[in-house]
């Protein structure tokens, strides 16, 4: 670093003459290395993001800047075009953070090397990494003037790091909850550029759940700005909204935009024009300081991103809770309203019961796995049945007093459970997977039980605690018996992603139509069953450092068993799509009802009794 450099630090140094956006436009080269349109960097291909960068400019009064921008719409080149101005036209000291410290080295890695390799101004006054002492590192760039620092969100330490003027934190609905016990690691970040007046900072993200996003939170903080584009025909200003994409017959390649002023429909031939007579309009007063910008993916220009894609991932996503979160957070850019809990009444669901055949397999079901939830003087069992597209009947379900530390207790467990099943083929089935609580009091005599009954495919499950977790994820083998004695062959222990799979399964219950996705109830299901079914909600918390977090809490006092059976039932089903080509699992599943079924004779008399006796049982 010179010494003159020295002597011009933060606001002695005079203001960059251009803006951000002429900045990227007369020195940015793209490589083919980190772009798929090599060249010149031109903001034209993008428009809209000349506001967001000249908000960044030193000319510029304004502090923050937020963006809650789609996938695919250039956001993250934004953010490189800004590091790359404050290194070479307004130098200072710099905060790039990634959700993670492997994410800051990836970028750097990839985007911020051939960057600076690319562009001939910046290559000048940053030294090739090789030499020594260079001042170039994976995690830090020195310039005159400045020092440009990358980090994780998940680095105390990283966060800690020296007083910056520019602070570009990306993808922050990414960045975790509380960093160390030290709190938010975006409010940790800001801290260190709070000595410099005319500090600059950039928060962008995707969204992710309402009440829970980050930059959703920042952008309602902030003037709200929206993109207007005028109507090809009307020329009416608008901004574009997904209720406004219409097509027919489930057919993307028909998908038009429909004009909120004169009606007309038009295709994505007409974006680049739209775009290019577009402007940000604020939408709300704002603190003055915090500029805020939201784009949907219905803005990518044309090349990257178009209405028919967006339309077919949307057919796709529709009627799967977690893809569809993922879709409305990372094309609509918008947050996930998980509401799902509120508007399902145990009288509602009560009132679609049906009248199949109780204990035996419907027609269209094709699998049958059974949920146990290990209670100190119970168990309580459900058996569903399940069909393509996850179409599921509730064929069975049971309540078995008893103390869980004796064997007579799991016992009634091999004959109520893993026998043959009825099909309404005539077929015979038995259970594909059995998941069994081990989250309670008799962990030992789970495992023991499920450990020796493996080949009939019973498992120990796990709640796991955490979030965004999946479904069901891969063993671990546990060496524990009912004594506490090692054992060499121990059980294997699956931990389920519950707060993902109630998020599906109440998505679900909202369903009004038989087919992909639809719980089926029996008439015998009774009123106990749905208020158990129904006894969670989602609700607000707050961590120690005030940020909001969804979590599914039950009603004070109030049993749930039969919506924990469910969830363990489907995460059995899950653990089954481990195991087999899930492309072709349903066709497997449905040869299986054409073989005779071995030792039928003998079994059918069991059944008849056992089906009796589950009826009085309800
Ligand atoms: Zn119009």
């Amino acid at each position: 670093m010179s010494g003159w450099a020295d002597g011009f630090r933060d606001g002695l140094r005079p203001d960059a003459e251009l803006t951000v956006s002429e900045w990227a436009d007369q020195f940015r080269v793209l490589s083919s290395k980190a772009s798929a349109e090599p060249g010149p960097f031109r903001c034209s291909r993008t428009p809209y993001i000349v506001e967001p960068l000249d908000c960044l400019s030193s000319s510029s009064t304004v502090q923050r800047v937020v963006l809650m921008f789609a996938a695919q719409t250039g956001k993250t080149e934004l953010g490189m075009s800004w590091l790359g101005y404050c290194i070479q036209a307004s130098p200072g000291p710099m905060l790039a953070i990634q959700p993670t410290v492997e994410m800051a080295k990836r970028l750097s890695k990839q985007r911020l090397e051939s960057m600076i390799q690319e562009t001939p101004c910046l290559n000048e006054l940053i030294a090739p990494a090789r030499s020594r002492d260079s001042g170039n590192t994976l995690f830090s760039k020195e310039y005159p003037g400045g020092i440009l620092l990358l980090t994780g969100a998940n680095s105390a330490t990283g966060l800690r790091s020296a007083p910056c003027r520019y602070i570009f934190a990306d993808e922050i609905d990414a960045f975790p909850v509380d960093v160390d016990g030290e709190g938010d690691p975006v409010s940790l970040a800001e801290k260190r550029a709070t000595t410099f007046a005319r500090r600059k900072i950039l928060l962008t993200s995707t969204p992710t759940i309402k009440d829970h996003s980050r930059i959703e939170a920042e952008y309602l903080r902030s003037d709200m700005r929206r993109y207007f584009v005028p109507c090809p025909k009307c020329g009416h200003m608008q901004w574009l909204k997904w209720e406004q994409v219409k097509w027919e017959d489930n057919d993307p390649s028909t998908a038009r935009y429909q004009c909120e002023g004169c009606g007309e429909r038009f295709s994505d031939r007409h974006k680049p024009q739209m775009l290019r007579n577009g402007e940000w309009r604020a939408t709300a007063e704002g603190d003055g300081k915090t500029a805020g910008f939201q784009l949907s993916g219905l803005y990518s220009p044309l090349g990257w991103f178009s209405w028919a894609d967006m339309v077919e991932e949307f057919l796709r996503a529709k009627n799967d809770a977690p893809a569809l979160k993922t879709w409305i957070n990372t094309r609509a850019a918008e947050t996930w309203e998980e509401d799902y809990a509120s508007k399902i009444s145990a009288d509602g669901l009560r009132s679609r019961c049906e009248p199949y055949e109780y204990g035996v397999l419907p027609e269209g079901s094709l699998a049958l796995t059974f949920g146990i939830d290990v209670q100190d003087n119970r168990l309580a069992i459900s058996g569903w049945a399940w069909g393509r597209q996850e179409e599921g009947w509730l064929i069975y379900h049971q309540e078995i007093y008893g103390d869980p530390s004796r064997a007579d207790l799991w016992k009634q467990v091999d004959e109520a459970v893993l026998r043959e099943w009825s099909h309404a083929s005539g077929a015979k089935l038995r259970p594909d997977v059995v998941a069994i609580d081990s989250g309670g009091h008799f962990t030992a005599e789970v495992y023991q039980f499920a450990r020796e009954r493996v080949r009939q495919g019973v498992i120990a499950v796990k709640g796991a605690s955490s979030r965004n977790r999946p479904p069901i994820s891969r063993g671990n083998r546990v060496d524990i018996n009912s004594k506490g004695k090692t054992l060499k062959k121990g059980a294997m222990v699956y931990s389920c992603g519950v707060d993902t799979v109630k998020t599906t399964l109440f998505a679900r219950l909202k369903h009004n139509e038989a087919g992909e996705g639809y719980l089926h109830f029996p008439e015998q299901a009774t009123d106990e069953y749905f208020q158990q079914l129904t006894a969670e909600r989602q609700v607000l918390k707050h961590t120690r450092g005030g940020f909001p977090v969804r979590e599914w809490i039950k009603k004070p006092n109030a049993r749930n068993e039969s919506l924990d059976t469910l969830v363990y039932s489907y995460c059995a089903l899950n653990h089954l799509y481990s195991r087999r080509d899930r492309r072709t699992i349903w066709d497997q599943f449905e040869k299986r009802l054409e073989e005779p079924a071995k030792g039928q004779l003998k079994s059918r008399k069991a059944a008849a009794h056992a089906a009796s006796n589950f009826v009085s049982n309800w």
